[in-house]
């Protein structure tokens, strides 16, 4: 296919990535329908398809904080920093609801100083369990899913009905299965695209309406399955961390700018977003229940699940034939910050090589990010 195709659609799909707030508020300028944000990572966006609103997950933005440190912690991660910072400012006012979960203790204080301050919009706080081996665990998330249904029902004025977030995950399923499609066209043809672009497909399948995004998306993928670009040539690695927003496009540039070639990751706005579906069969909110429970991948804001993140990075790094791995750590983030040390040992033991870098909201020196990154991967060769 030729290259101009493939990047017409590059271009719609960066279009809302660079400028999501601005663009979702033209949207629904043009649209004349309700948009609600999910904070990364738990919350089932399907429910809110099937009330006939736009789900979008939020997304850090690039800019400065200012007016929101007189809100928060300066220790909060940056994207909890940024999206209580423009939220304070207004730019999430378009949004009719805001749903946040459970998934640490930062998250769960922006949710408390955004239904503070932005009193127009609907906010939720989805108390989805973060610790999966407890009695009655699929009942509680049941029984929680059922109430923000109710919520959301009555943000949108109309019910959820089983037949409507069936459909709603069909559309949700057949989005994620291409966004595995594309998983797997890149693992066999590594210089397709680089890594940056991957990360912008899976972002603006975050913010776009999915039937949108799945229409491009089959267009790209029908355009690239025809190419055949030059043989990758570096150091193949493993991109783990970046827990809840992606990792700027500027070190990404900087691992392939050094040699490495990202084969595969563990990243939210990456394989974590799209790996797993939700059964059609049976019940629409059981069956959302089930793939937040029984059919999540390891991630460190869950406990009791059968397999520790540790061994779970271990198998998918040795599964995809990784030199080595990028741990991408974003500063101020517990969770990560509590599984880091397991992580180091867990890799050590299996002989494989990572490198740890801690990324900020503010600027951090790339020159420094780069000399570390260079001797890696010559230790690599
Ligand atoms: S990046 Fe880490 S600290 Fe920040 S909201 Fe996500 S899990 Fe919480």
């Amino acid at each position: 296919m030729p290259r101009s195709k493939i990047n017409d659609i590059m271009d719609r799909f960066r279009e809302i990535v660079d400028k999501p707030y601005e663009k979702l508020k033209q949207w629904k300028e043009a649209n004349k329908k309700k948009i609600v944000g999910c904070s990364p990572m738990h919350f089932p966006e399907e429910m809110i398809h099937a009330a006939g609103m736009l789900p979008v997950v939020l997304q850090e933005t690039d800019e400065t904080i200012t007016t929101g440190f007189s809100y928060l912690y300066p220790f909060f991660c940056g994207i909890t920093r940024n999206l209580i910072d423009i939220g304070v400012k207004g730019q999430l006012s378009f949004l009719d609801g805001l749903i946040y979960a459970d998934i640490c203790v930062q998250n769960r204080t922006a949710a408390s100083i955004l239904r503070q301050n932005l009193p127009a919009i609907h906010v939720e706080f989805a108390q989805l369990p973060s610790s999966f081996t407890r009695k009655g665990v699929m009942e509680n998330t049941v029984k929680e899913l059922d109430r923000i249904k109710a919520s959301l029902e009555k943000l949108a004025g109309r019910k959820i009905d089983d037949k409507s977030l069936k459909q709603s995950i069909a559309v949700y399923n057949k989005n994620r299965s291409l966004l595995r499609r594309l998983h797997d066209l890149h693992k066999a043809n590594l210089r397709l695209l680089p890594y940056r672009d991957i990360q912008v497909i899976v972002q603006s399948s975050m913010l776009m309406p999915k039937e949108e995004h799945t229409e491009l998306l089959e267009k790209l993928l029908a355009e690239m399955e025809g190419i055949k670009p030059p043989s990758a040539k570096g150091n193949k690695l493993f991109l783990s961390g970046h827990l809840c927003q992606s990792p700027k496009a500027d070190i990404l540039d900087l691992i392939e700018g050094v040699g490495g070639i990202v084969v595969d990751d563990d990243l939210y706005t990456g394989y974590r977003y799209y790996a797993v579906d939700a059964e059609m069969n049976g019940s629409p909110v059981e069956a959302l229940a089930k793939r937040h429970l029984e059919k999540s991948l390891p991630v460190p804001t869950r406990t009791g699940l059968p397999m520790r993140w540790e061994k779970y990075l271990v198998e998918r790094v040795k599964a995809c034939r990784a030199q080595g791995a990028v741990v991408l750590l974003v500063k101020f983030c517990e969770p990560h910050l509590f599984y880091y040390p397991f992580i180091k040992d867990a890799l050590a033991e299996a002989g494989i090589p990572h490198i740890m870098v801690e990324t900020e909201h503010e600027v951090v020196s790339l020159e420094g990010v780069r000399t570390r990154l260079q001797a890696f991967i010559e230790m690599l060769k």
